[in-house]
């Protein structure tokens, strides 16, 4: 009998949609779920080049060698378990692909003890959610260069395209693949907070309908604006509940949930002392959005007036406002992802990075096209923040931002990203920050010492005498 050519383990959303991508493909697919009434019933569907098995053993065996398996399952013990068990029937020179939002860390861990016994294993960042899994995602691979060449025509073919180039590159070893996953999710957090809090200027402020925000929100998308999220935005505005004659949008509770990769990115930036603010905000805006006193304190607290306002100047206000807010939460993505590159040796290419988003995953904008060619002039930058062309885009909208702010305390309008960006802005453009005055308290109650502007060195002061 002929062999597959790749298997699947966890035929869940994202596991089954994958498999089927490959043998839409015209790859061989081997599926296994721990449960086995979900592999029986893709094979009741009747995919062509997708055999599912019962057995784990049978699942190996039915695989053309060296072995080549995605695991795609919940992250966390549950990948450690499949692991162990398939650590039972995996010969030298076979691979594992763990293609979950695994902790970067987890990977290392287990790239470390898995290729010690000889066997590849690969940490893979996938995005695009259950539709980009079926018909295209941007995959991030990060193991051993020489093995990816084994899994490379695999996950080349079944990535989303973007001007006939695979969304999908080798982006270093061990856990490089996972950690690009994870500041690709922060800067996801960030994005879609940006969205929220412009729909809320235009609403609380512009006191624009939902219908027109959707026709505002579709015009950016003909823009330097474009993307993804913006796009689902626009749709998501014009969209009827079903139940009420109402718009679906103001029926649904205004909480916002999480699954840990915003939360990750901020604490890993923390560990490389490094300010990723706006990803930091809107992490812990899904958080206030939960808190169950907002019911007490929107009925104890004095509430603003706020200012007059041309709704269209202002609406051109928001959008460019928007456009910087997100070109700072990118540019705190990408510098973390550079510290990153270093701290763990990673040699991380951010240039193809910015390509691979462009097209299958949640964060693919028309500013990926421009961050690329950012990179394409100068391939090692420790802040894109710094070339010409975004210093330019800085300048152009920077006022706005400011205008948007103000206007959003004076309504007392809540945008904790937008106001992130301003002052990340003002903290980088000012000649003063207020960090000598916190050397000389340190001086003064640690004797921590600190620097003078005109002589090297660290010095002390005896500050009560
Ligand atoms: P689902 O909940 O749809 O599927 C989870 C899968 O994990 C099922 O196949 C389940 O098997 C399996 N599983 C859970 N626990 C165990 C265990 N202890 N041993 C063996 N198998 C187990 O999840 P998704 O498909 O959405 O997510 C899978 C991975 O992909 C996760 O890491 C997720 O973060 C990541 N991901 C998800 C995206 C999405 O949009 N959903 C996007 C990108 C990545 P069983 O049927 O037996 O329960």
């Amino acid at each position: 009998m002929t062999k597959n050519d790749i298997g699947v383990i966890g035929l869940g959303t994202m596991g089954k949609n994958l498999a089927l991508n490959l043998a839409n493909k015209g790859f061989k697919v081997a599926g296994f779920n721990r449960t086995y009434v979900i592999t029986k019933e893709i094979e009741n569907e009747k995919h062509d080049n997708f055999k599912g098995y019962e057995e784990i053993s049978e699942f190996v065996d039915s695989l053309e060698k060296p072995a080549k398996i995605i695991v795609m399952v919940k992250a966390g013990e549950p990948v450690d378990m499949v692991c162990d068990q398939l650590l039972d029937f995996l010969i030298e020179g076979d691979i594992i692909i763990d293609a979950g939002n695994s902790y970067f860390k987890d990977t290392m861990r287990r790239h470390d003890f898995i290729e010690s016994r000889g066997i590849f294993y690969f940490g893979v960042g996938v995005s695009g959610g259950e539709k980009g899994a079926l018909l295209g995602p941007s995959i991030m691979p990060g193991g051993d260069k020489d093995a990816y060449d084994l899994i490379k025509p695999y996950l080349e073919t079944i990535a989303a395209q973007k001007n006939g180039e695979p969304c999908c590159t080798y982006i270093g070893p061990n856990g490089a693949g996972h950690y690009v996953k994870m500041v690709h999710n922060g800067i996801e957090y960030a994005d879609m907070q940006l969205i929220a809090e412009s729909y809320l200027l235009l609403k609380e402020i512009g006191h624009f309908s939902n219908q027109e925000m959707a026709d505002i929100f579709e015009e950016w998308n003909s823009t330097e604006l474009r993307s993804y999220l913006v796009e689902i935005t626009a749709k998501i505005l014009r969209e009827k509940d079903e139940l009420t004659d109402l718009d679906l949008v103001d029926m649904i509770v205004d909480k916002a949930s999480q699954k840990g990769t915003g939360k990750w990115t901020i604490l890993e930036a923390i560990n490389q002392d490094f300010n990723v603010s706006l990803i930091q905000a809107a992490v812990q805006a899904r958080i206030t959005s939960n808190l169950v006193e907002r019911d007490i304190f929107s009925r104890a607290f004095l509430v603003p007036n706020g200012k007059e306002i041309n709704p269209k100047v202002f609406k051109e206000e928001v959008r460019k406002a928007y456009t910087l807010g997100k070109l700072i939460a990118y540019a705190q993505g990408f510098s973390l992802m550079y510290d990153a590159s270093i701290r763990y040796d990673w040699q991380l290419d951010l240039g193809k990075i910015a390509s691979i988003f462009r097209a299958g995953c949640i964060i693919q904008a028309e500013l990926l096209e421009v961050i690329m060619n950012v990179y394409k002039n100068e391939e090692v930058l420790s802040n894109f923040l710094v070339d010409g062309s975004m210093i330019n885009q800085v300048n152009t909208n920077i006022q706005s931002l400011r205008v948007t702010n103000s206007l959003a305390i004076l309504a007392g309008v809540p945008i904790p990203v937008l106001s992130s960006a301003i002052t990340y802005l003002d903290q980088l453009r000012s000649k003063l920050v207020g960090a000598n005055l916190i050397q000389a308290q340190r001086d003064f109650f640690g004797a921590h010492t600190f620097e003078r502007i005109d002589v090297e060195g660290k010095v002390h002061h005896e500050w009560e005498n």
